[in-house]
């Protein structure tokens, strides 16, 4: 919090104090969306990469000095960030990238990238005074701010509002944490505005990751993490799944807050990944017009939002980074569920596969290139959401029970020997 300036309006340019608080720009409404700016001269002074090699913390908040948080600040007792980067050479030769690693943001407690916002989101709202805190979502965030406020010893009481078709796991998830579970008969633009009111009138703190301008700075730190394990020398692609937009914008936030200390040389472009049947942001970068509203028509549920409240930062930094956005089908992504899993070990839900669905469509286009290095994000795990799954497997070989008839069957398989 020491290095924080302002909250910056991307509309209007307008400063405000860094109010714990603070959400939209008072003269650009839903459009003003904040910044948070940091002094970087300052943070340069106190603040040297050689620093990281000694600092044992491993959690997000070993990159305090980037972070708008009070160091006092009472924190969820939970190991948020630090999820490993591994090189995945048997994805890669599928569609021959020679170069290609996977963060595993899978790792984090409630299972998903969301829990570095939620987090943040939870020490702001002590810094607020609140002890409600309430947000909608279409399942991750949802869940990860029950478990975040589930570890924190201080008094905390979280309300969720969900979209009714949010998956079993999740529901059942953020509901053991203990949350206020609120499922809204309605799209997750529905839920979102029944949150926006019921906040409003009840004075709770805002966990929504669209207005609220600190928990970009959470997501980021997944950016700051890859850049230290990939030793300050960045990939030429970044690949991840877009929803609202906030996460694609926070990788881009926490490279740009390297880039300006000088520890990287470049930023990766950035490939965004929507569903086909919900690519609002798609649709506005490729025909470059504004944003505009599209049906919710997806499997990959924690992407299908037809109105993204974080649109225009995305398109922004996307643009910036030299990026591109892209689309794939619900077919590909249930393909890329399998697939990932099979060649990596690693579970992701639909959402976080379609990155991968996304990186094997912009090869095929030639967008990239087999010699560039790529780091796919995987964003949530699969383990909530069994019925996509289901879809993607299909269903276990049904045996009798008895050893002759199963021997004769693995003989006609080819598994003996
Ligand atoms: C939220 C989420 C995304 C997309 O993030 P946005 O900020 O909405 O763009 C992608 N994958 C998973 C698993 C998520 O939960
Ligand atoms: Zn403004």
């Amino acid at each position: 919090m020491r290095f924080v300036i302002a909250l910056r309006c991307i509309e209007c340019g307008l400063e405000y104090e860094p109010k714990a608080d603070r959400y939209l720009c008072e003269q650009c409404g839903e459009n003003g969306l904040l910044e948070v700016e940091y002094n970087y001269q300052k943070i340069k002074l106190a603040w040297r990469k050689e620093n990281l090699k000694t600092n044992s913390d491993r959690t997000m908040c070993r990159y305090m000095h980037l972070l708008p948080i009070n160091p006092q600040t009472p924190r969820p007792n939970l190991r948020v960030g630090g999820t490993p980067l591994y090189r995945v050479s048997k994805l890669g030769d599928k569609i021959g990238l020679s170069a290609l690693w996977l963060k595993d943001d899978t790792q984090n407690p409630t299972g998903s990238l969301k829990d570095r916002a939620s987090f943040l989101a939870v020490l702001k709202a002590q810094e607020a005074q609140a002890t409600k805190i309430a947000c909608s979502s279409t399942g991750n965030a949802a869940s990860s701010l029950a478990g975040n406020v589930a570890a924190l010893s201080e008094k905390m009481k979280a309300f969720i509002f969900v979209p009714q078709r949010a998956p079993a796991g999740k529901l059942a998830q953020m509901m053991a944490y203990g949350a206020e579970v609120l499922s809204v008969r309605g799209s997750y633009k529905d839920a979102y505005y029944l949150s926006k009111k019921a906040i409003e009138r009840l004075g709770y703190y805002n966990r929504n990751a669209a207005i609220n301008p600190y928990l970009i700075e959470g997501k980021k730190t997944v950016a700051l993490e890859i850049a230290e394990q990939c030793s300050w020398v960045m990939p030429h692609w970044v690949v991840v799944s877009v929803g609202d937009g906030c996460t694609i914008a926070a990788v881009a936030k926490g490279f740009k807050d390297l880039y300006q200390l000088g520890w990287i040389d470049k930023v990766p472009r950035l490939l965004g990944v929507q569903a086909s049947g919900c690519a609002p942001i798609t649709k506005a970068f490729v025909t470059e017009s504004p944003l505009r509203e599209t049906e919710e028509n997806t499997i990959a549920d924690s992407i299908a939002v037809g109105s993204p409240r974080n649109g225009q930062k995305a398109l922004m930094a996307v643009k910036e980074s030299r990026g591109r956005f892209i689309n794939v089908g619900d077919e590909e992504i249930l393909t890329a569920l399998k697939e990932l899993a099979t060649y990596t070990g690693i579970y992701g839900e639909s959402a976080a596969a379609a990155a991968w669905a996304g990186l094997k469509a912009a090869k095929r286009e030639k967008l990239i290139r087999g010699g560039e290095r790529v780091i796919l994000i995987i964003t949530g795990s699969g383990l909530k959401d069994t019925n996509n799954a289901l879809k993607a497997t299909g269903e276990p070989l049904s045996v009798p029970n008895d050893a002759k008839e199963l021997l004769h069957l693995f003989s006609k398989k080819g598994w003996i020997g």
